[in-house]
């Protein structure tokens, strides 16, 4: 059982990275693939999607009631964005690390090696998204990559 626990400690994790639309369009995608790569991670899956209104407000469902949202869904809808898994000791808390803070101006201040403080605008288009907990991680996955039928459904595959 302690060998078993100790095990575990040191799992491999995953968890959902996106370069949200404003990313996709300002040609970002390579520069954080590299960062992503030269971080450790590894890619185990990667998808462009178009987000739909209905799959938006799905992803984005626990800030409904907050005042951005209507803008938030409109801009994550505006592009295609490209849905990352990626794995590695720790992924969720260090892929949050790498990412740095929501307000990308924020991260220019505080943390100028952030992917947002490098190629972030504001505190909406702050170029990327990663899973803040496993419990979101699992359900972000399970969104953008493990439910094909409501995918193939409600949002368009974006053909790049
Ligand atoms: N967001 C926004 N205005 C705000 C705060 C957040 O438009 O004042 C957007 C932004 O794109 C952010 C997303 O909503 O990445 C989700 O917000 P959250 O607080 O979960 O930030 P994150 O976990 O992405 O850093």
């Amino acid at each position: 059982l302690h060998l078993y626990a100790a095990a575990d400690v040191n799992a491999v994790e995953r968890t959902l990275a996106m370069v949200k639309p404003d990313g996709v369009s300002g040609s970002h995608v390579e520069a954080i693939k590299t960062l992503i790569r030269d971080a450790g991670f590894t890619i185990a899956a990667e998808r462009y999607w178009h987000f739909s209104e209905a799959v938006a407000k799905e992803f984005y469902a626990e800030h409904s009631e907050r005042g951005f949202f209507p803008n938030l869904v409109e801009f994550i809808c505006s592009g295609p964005s490209l849905a990352l898994i990626l794995e590695k000791e720790h992924a969720i808390a260090d892929w949050r690390l790498l990412i740095g803070p929501t307000d990308s101006s924020r991260a220019r201040e505080e943390f100028p090696k952030s992917i947002r403080a490098k190629f972030g605008v504001d505190s909406q288009k702050n170029c990327v998204h990663g899973s803040d907990s496993r419990q979101a991680a699992i359900r972000e996955i399970a969104l953008l990559f493990e439910q094909d039928q409501t995918a193939k459904k409600s949002m368009q595959h974006d053909e790049l």
